[in-house]
């Protein structure tokens, strides 16, 4: 199975991701993850995207299209993937689309998240990463067990650098400008699936489920 998760910052993706990826046994892509593990890292990868995400504009195209590409020849993606945050432009779903028809392949669908902008600003503010695991945790919504402490890995939770009130306008303006003309783009490709990601993230991901299966 081969998805493609699309929807604002905030909207639930990683955290729907997981549950997905566990439960249909298939890798979670998260180009996000990818550029945050660079930077602790400080890759020239990293060291470049991250003069973008700090400003909450996107990375350009030509280094995000190619790590995308080189990461879905890995043998784990044999079987199918669930991309998270990938893609995020026209040109980048355009490429997915010509690297999949290149194997005669095609994606099973792209499901949006639909989570409408005054929600938002609450969702990103209050959200906290582990950043070893990348599980995503939020104050109010979803907090760790104990708090502090990620459930799955134990190492500390912490806010992302991006997760500013003035970063998250910026990102949600980026994404209506240049990722939403993905929703009409993938509803011409008759590969567009919508859940309503305001209800709680049990409910939405029964959803996601129902919506999956019924391919
Ligand atoms: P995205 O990957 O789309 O940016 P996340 O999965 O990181 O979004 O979720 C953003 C924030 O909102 C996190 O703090 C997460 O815990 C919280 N969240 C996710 N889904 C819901 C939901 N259905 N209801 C309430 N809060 C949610
Ligand atoms: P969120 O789901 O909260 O928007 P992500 O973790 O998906 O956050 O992305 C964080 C940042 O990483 C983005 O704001 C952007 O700068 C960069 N990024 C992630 N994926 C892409 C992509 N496909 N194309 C360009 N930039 C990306
Ligand atoms: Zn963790």
């Amino acid at each position: 199975m081969k998805i493609v998760l699309l929807g604002p910052p905030g909207a639930g993706k990683g955290t729907q991701a997981k549950s997905i990826s566990n439960k249909y046994s298939i890798p979670h892509i998260s180009t996000g993850d990818i550029f945050r593990y660079n930077i602790t890292q400080m890759t020239p990868l990293g060291i470049e995207a991250k003069k973008y995400m700090d400003k909450g504009q996107l990375v350009p195209d030509d280094l995000t299209i190619d790590l995308i590409k080189d990461r879905l020849t890995q043998e784990d993606c044999k079987n199918g993937y669930l991309l998270d945050g990938y893609p995020r432009t026209v040109a980048q779903a355009e490429s997915l689309k010509n690297a999949l028809e290149a194997n005669n392949e095609k994606l099973d669908c792209a499901l949006l998240i639909d989570v409408p902008r005054e929600f938002i600003l609450d969702r990103m503010t209050g959200r906290r990463v582990c950043p070893s695991c990348g599980a995503s945790y939020h104050i109010k919504y979803n907090p760790p067990k104990n708090g502090v402490n990620c459930d799955e890995c134990g190492n500390e939770v912490i806010q992302r650098a991006d997760d500013t009130a003035s970063t998250v306008n910026n990102r949600l303006d980026v994404y209506e400008k240049q990722t939403s003309p993905l929703v009409e783009y993938y509803k011409g490709e008759n590969q567009l699936l919508v859940v309503d990601g305001t209800q709680s993230i049990n409910d939405v991901f029964k959803q996601i489920c129902e919506k999956i299966e019924a391919i």
